[in-house]
């Protein structure tokens, strides 16, 4: 059987759902995931939060053209808050402080903080470990599950359809029409989205194009019990606790959901994959943060992993292949697909239907070279 859409997305993360729905207020659009539901692999698995001062200058900008809208979500996008405030808060040991004055330079939205007063923000911190710290006031965590589905609704309102458990398994281009092949359907469309996270460069062969090196990184996440001892009289309430991170990223911590979750900020380079976590990140995810607080854990109540793909310069992968006529890459979110996915899927739509940014998100169009995939192909 063979259906034609407009442009068919393929990979129904974060990224490729949030620009399905921009692109369905003008075309006809098929989103497409291998998995049965949308969001099975890194988007299902991030840490949930939103950091305007973590990535490089164009993940930075283009988070901050974001959020807007998960601050004041367009009307009936979700009944639930998008994005709950919540500090970030580096942390250097004697020996980083270097690094935390370079930091402190580069941004200069963040503001410093001694040893003691970045403690007193988080009471288990070892007063002994931490030097010095720097605090960024506008972070927060994102519900991830309701910006997810928000997108999806608004995408189904548009008219747009989704389709589960359909694997691309073969892509043939022929007199401006894109054939994509799954187990039980053939599809077909003049423009092809790539936004298959993980497996981005392996949809990019099956169409007959060299990879442009995207590498699929693990990250591995445990919850622990804040509570360790039995006696109720010692619990602590940490739900107003900054999301703690070591200034060179070799661990962070934030409370969620009544548990601490820890990550050792682990990135081993693997193949695309349903990641697991190994016992050795968990290890040294409960090394580095015993190392750094006083809590002494006994148990860890559950851990994941899963895949952050990065493009060579850290950088997103957004726009048309020179190479391929009408193959669009959304790719290479890295450790920021979540909190830049608006501006990302803003961004995606202005380049593939003409679509005119609202003025909120027109920052996003200073970023288009530096993301362009042109820069990566050799
Ligand atoms: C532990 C961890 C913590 C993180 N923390 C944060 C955070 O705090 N904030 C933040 O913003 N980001 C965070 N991230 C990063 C974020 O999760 C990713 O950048 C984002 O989810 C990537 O979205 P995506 O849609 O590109 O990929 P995915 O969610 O992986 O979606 C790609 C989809 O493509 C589908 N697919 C692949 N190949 C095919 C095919 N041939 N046919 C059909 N479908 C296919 C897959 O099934 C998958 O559903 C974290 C990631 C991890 C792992």
């Amino acid at each position: 059987m063979t259906v034609e859409f407009d442009i068919v997305v393929v990979g129904a993360g974060i990224a490729g759902s949030s620009a399905a729905a921009e692109l369905a207020a003008n075309a006809k659009v098929l989103l497409l995931d291998m998995e049965a539901h949308p969001g099975f692999h890194a988007t299902g698995r991030s840490a949930a939060f939103f950091a305007p001062s973590y990535g490089n200058a164009v993940v930075r900008g283009i988070t901050a053209a974001s959020e807007h809208f998960y601050r004041k979500p367009p009307e009936a996008f979700s009944k639930t808050e998008l994005i709950r405030s919540r500090d970030t808060l580096f942390i250097a040991r004697n020996d980083q402080l270097a690094l935390l004055k370079e930091m402190e330079n580069e941004i200069p939205l963040l503001s410093s903080l001694s040893g003691t007063e970045a403690c007193s923000q988080v009471p288990i911190l070892d007063h002994e470990y931490v030097a010095a710290g720097l605090s960024d006031g506008l972070g927060g965590d994102l519900d991830v599950d309701a910006i997810l589905q928000g997108y999806l609704r608004l995408f189904k309102k548009r008219g747009g359809q989704l389709m589960c458990r359909k694997k691309v398994e073969a892509l043939h281009y022929n007199r401006g029409v894109w054939s994509l092949q799954t187990e039980s359907l053939v599809i077909s469309t003049p423009i092809l989205v790539n936004a298959a996270g993980a497996w981005a460069d392996v949809v990019a062969e099956l169409a007959g194009v060299t990879k442009l090196g995207l590498q699929p990184m693990k990250r591995t996440a445990v919850l622990i019990d804040p509570n360790q001892s039995d006696d109720p009289e010692l619990d602590m309430d940490i739900s107003n606790w900054p999301l703690v991170v070591d200034v060179e990223e070799q661990f962070y911590f934030k409370p969620g959901a009544g548990q601490i979750l820890v990550s050792p900020a682990d990135e081993t380079p693997c193949d695309p994959c349903d990641a697991q976590p190994d016992e050795i990140d968990i290890a040294i995810a409960i090394d580095r943060f015993q190392k750094a607080t006083s809590l002494g854990i006994k148990r860890v109540s559950h851990s994941w992993s899963g895949l952050r793909t990065f493009a060579p310069d850290r950088n997103f992968v957004v726009g048309f292949d020179p190479r391929l006529k009408n193959f669009f890459w959304l790719a290479g979110q890295g450790g920021y697909g979540v909190q830049a996915a608006p501006g990302i899927a803003q961004l995606a739509n202005s380049i593939i239907t003409g679509a005119t940014l609202t003025q909120d998100f027109s920052p996003v169009l200073n970023y288009q070279n530096d993301v362009t995939p042109e820069r990566l192909i050799k």
